[in-house]
C-alpha cells in the first residue's frame, strides 16, 4: 500500500490508448480536459505499406480528437472516397489494406517527414496542432516496435493478422519485436513523470494488442507503477463480450476467461482501480484493485464525456484515500 501525500495542484492526465475503443474514451477525456490531456498511443500496429509509413492507432486518435473520424466505420476519415484503391487494383497493387483518398494525405506527409529525419513524435505533434487538437498526442516510442502474432498458422505481422486475415487464425502468443532495443521518448518520460499528474488512465483498448505493446517500451511500465498518480483502467469487456474486435476471441484462445476479473488480473501490479460495466456489477469485488461500477458503453459523445468524468472522479477519490494495494 502506497500512502500518498496530498497533491492538490495536480491537473495533468495521461491516457494509454490503442485505436478505436481507446480513442472513444480519449475523446471524452479531451472534451473534459483540453490541453491537460496527454495520450500515449500504441505504435505496435505501425507498418510500411506501398512505401508509406502507416500508424493506424495514432491516426484513429488524430481523426477522432479532431472530429474528422468516420464514426460508423471506426477508422479512417468521414466523407472518404476510394479512387486511389480503385485505380490500384487493376495495376496489380496490393488492395488488402484500404487507404482512403483523404487519408492518403496524412500517410504521404508523415512518410516524407520521417524520411527527412524528423521523429514520429514531432510529426504527430505538428499534425495534431494543425488539426486543432488541444491535447498532446504521443507515439509510445519513436523507435520501431512491431506487434507479431504467433498463430496456429505461423507468425503474422499485426496487420496481416488483423486486416488481411481478419483475426481468423487462432492466437498462441503475441510478441513485440524491437521493444527491448527501443527507447522511451523524452516526451513520454516527461508526461509520465510530471509532478502535476492527476491520473493515468488505461483506456478500454485491447489489453493484449494495444496496451501491452505500450507497456513493453523499456521503463514505461515501471514509470506507471511508480507514479504517485492513481492508475485507473476501464474494462473493454462488457457482459463477457468485447464491444468490437477480437479481444474476446484472443482471450479465449489464450485460455483467459472473458471477464473484467481477468482484465484486472492481466494488469495486476499496474492498476489502482478498474471501472467495470454495470452489466458486470457482480464482479465488483476484485482482488488488488478498487472497482467502480458504471455504464461504460460509449455510443454517443455524451457517453464518452460522461465516462471520462466518472474515471476522473474515481481517480480523485483514489488519490484522496491514498491507497494502492
Ligand atoms: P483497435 O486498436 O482499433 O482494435 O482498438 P482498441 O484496442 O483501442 O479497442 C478495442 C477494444 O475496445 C475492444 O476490446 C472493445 O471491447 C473495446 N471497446 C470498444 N468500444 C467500447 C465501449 O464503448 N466501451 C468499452 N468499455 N469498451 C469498448
Amino acid at each position: 500500500m502506497t500512502v500518498r501525500a496530498p497533491r492538490p495542484d495536480t491537473h495533468r492526465v495521461v491516457a494509454l490508448c490503442g485505436g478505436v475503443g481507446g480513442a472513444k474514451l480519449a475523446l471524452g477525456l479531451a472534451r473534459v480536459l483540453g490541453e491537460d490531456l496527454t495520450v500515449i498511443v500504441n505504435t505496435g500496429d505501425d507498418f510500411e505499406h506501398l512505401g508509406l509509413m502507416i500508424s493506424p492507432d495514432i491516426d484513429t486518435v488524430l481523426y477522432t480528437l479532431s472530429g474528422l473520424a468516420d464514426k460508423e466505420r471506426g477508422w479512417g476519415r468521414a466523407d472518404e472516397s476510394w479512387e486511389f484503391m480503385r485505380a490500384l487494383g487493376p495495376l496489380g497493387g496490393e488492395t488488402w489494406f484500404q487507404l482512403g483518398d483523404r487519408d492518403l494525405a496524412l500517410h504521404v506527409l508523415r512518410t516524407q517527414q520521417l524520411r527527412s529525419g524528423r521523429s514520429l513524435t514531432d510529426v504527430v505533434g505538428d499534425i495534431a496542432r494543425r488539426l486543432g487538437i488541444a491535447a498532446t498526442i504521443l507515439p509510445m516510442s519513436d523507435d520501431p516496435i512491431r506487434t507479431m502474432v504467433e498463430t496456429d498458422e505461423g507468425t503474422l505481422p499485426f496487420q496481416r493478422y488483423f486486416v488481411e486475415r481478419r483475426c481468423g487464425p487462432a492466437v498462441r502468443a503475441i510478441r513485440f519485436d524491437g521493444a527491448l532495443e527501443a527507447a522511451m521518448s523524452a516526451a513520454v518520460r516527461a508526461a509520465l513523470a510530471a509532478p502535476d499528474l492527476r491520473a493515468i488512465v488505461v483506456c478500454p483498448s485491447n489489453p493484449f494488442l494495444s496496451v501491452d505493446p505500450i507497456l513493453a517500451v523499456p521503463d514505461l511500465r515501471r514509470l506507471v507503477e511508480a507514479s504517485q498518480a492513481p492508475v485507473v483502467a476501464v474494462s473493454p469487456i462488457i457482459g463477457g463480450k468485447a464491444v468490437k474486435g477480437p479481444t474476446a476471441k484472443i482471450m479465449a484462445e489464450l485460455d483467459v476467461p472473458t471477464t473484467s476479473r481477468a482484465i484486472a488480473d492481466h494488469y495486476r501490479g499496474l492498476l489502482d482501480a478498474l471501472v467495470i460495466d454495470e452489466t458486470d456489477a457482480a464482479e465488483r469485488d476484485l482482488p488488488g484493485v478498487s472497482t467502480k461500477v458504471a455504464p461504460t458503453l460509449m455510443q454517443s459523445d455524451a457517453d464518452r464525456e460522461r465516462l471520462a468524468g466518472t474515471v476522473l472522479a474515481f481517480a480523485d477519490e483514489i488519490a484522496a484515500i491514498g491507497s494502492r494495494s
